[in-house]
């Protein structure tokens, strides 16, 4: 009875001998095939006459902490169907392992299951751990070949965007806002793609997504009975986007006020000697992209002096990072600046035109507007194609 619980498949299959290496911990089992006779995987035909026997090495999932291989002897057979492609074909064992399989159905299961959980290097690691060795490019093709989950349309569908490649390639993250499970992923973030998933997918009452113009249009189109509505996420990314605005906007006026404070909290003498109280001296107003420039300015020196500050009490620069919201190389390369470093302002960008910028602007002027003519009279001038070509 014992012998019938270890086989892969009992009813295809008589366990002949179980072999223990306590060493190498592997226990390897023999096992044949009993079935009298094997049908043709082509056509079908039922074959009894054996053409040849081979050893298939499939491995299981591991006894006792200890690694299970089960060594079964197969056998090939004659088709006898004269219509039959397939002259010779091998017995199958659809319950115990697939055809050219090299583990048992039951260990790819599991396996599989540790490589969704945890990609296929961490799988990896882990499957080792669990006497299951294998390689992560064999977890990922595990994966591959599972059979994908049926889709269904969730009732509250959230729909938001994240990069394949950052800053070139974007993909839409469809999300179940009830369960909070991924449901599906759509390759770009067309309304097009939405529209027809939508389609596809009947049944979606709420829609929640970002206030891009793509993801309403979509829904709009795919989902018409669908409520839209904006998710917290977005909405409160918008109202930060939209406060720091108008404090950076209003930053001088703040500073102002800041300042006057203090000076009546001094006292009237300090007060008097306040420089741009009220006088011709009082600074000119700043522009709106000199104030934004300046907030910039005053939140990297802040960041800065809070970074210098916590790597002087001891913490790592980890633990900073994660705090203070910066990348890990930017803690650091303020860590190993002697000071608060400026940021370099880019200079205007250069063109390779600038030479020829006067004569151009010139022969616009007097009406040659044919960039192809324009392009002939600087090369005339001596500008080289590769110039022009790169501006
Ligand atoms: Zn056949």
């Amino acid at each position: 009875m014992a012998s019938v619980l270890l086989l892969p498949d009992p009813t295809v299959l008589a366990l002949l001998d179980v072999e223990v290496n306590e060493e190498a911990k592997i226990i390897t089992a023999t096992a044949k095939t009993t079935s009298k006779e094997a049908h043709c995987p082509v056509c079908g035909h039922a074959a009894d006459r054996v053409h040849s026997r081979y050893v298939r090495t499939l491995a299981d999932l591991p006894c006792s902490g200890q690694r299970v291989r089960w060594l079964v002897q197969v056998r090939r057979f004659w088709c006898e169907n004269t219509a039959c492609s397939r002259t010779i074909f091998t017995e199958r064992l659809p319950v115990c392992a697939p055809a050219h399989a090299r583990r048992t159905v039951q260990q790819a299961a599991v396996l599989c299951e540790v490589a969704f959980a945890l990609g296929g290097k961490a799988g990896s690691r882990i499957a080792r751990l669990l006497n299951m060795e294998t390689s992560h490019d064999t977890l990922l093709r595990l994966m591959q070949r599972s059979e994908p989950p049926v889709v269904t349309a969730p009732r509250i569908l959230g729909l938001d965007d994240f990069a394949w490649k950052k800053g070139h390639r974007w993909g839409t993250l469809l999300i179940d806002q009830e369960t909070h499970k991924v449901v599906d992923v759509l390759p770009d973030r067309e309304a097009e793609t939405v529209t027809r998933w939508l389609v596809d997918h009947p049944g979606v009452e709420v829609i929640s997504r970002d206030r891009a113009g793509a993801y309403a249009d979509g829904a709009r189109k795919g989902a018409p009975q669908a409520q839209q509505i904006a998710d917290r996420f977005h909405l409160l990314v918008n109202l930060h986007s939209a406060m720091v605005r108008l404090f950076e906007r209003k930053h001088e006026i703040l500073k102002q006020v800041v300042t006057k404070e203090q000076a009546q909290n001094k006292g009237t003498a300090s007060h008097c000697s306040e420089p741009d109280a009220q006088g011709k001296d009082e600074p000119k107003p700043l522009t709106p992209t000199e104030a934004q420039r300046q907030a910039r300015h005053a939140r990297r020196k802040n960041r800065y002096e809070e970074v210098i500050k916590l790597h002087e009490q001891g913490m790592s620069q980890a633990a900073i990072a994660t705090l203070v919201g910066l990348n890990r190389n930017t803690v650091h390369s303020y860590i190993q600046a002697p000071e608060f470093l400026e940021q370099a302002r880019s200079s205007r960008h250069k063109s390779k035109l600038d030479p020829y910028k006067d004569y151009l602007h010139q022969r616009f002027a007097e009406g040659q507007q044919n960039v192809t003519h324009l392009i002939a009279e600087i090369r005339e001038q001596g500008c080289a194609r590769e110039q022009y070509d790169r501006v």
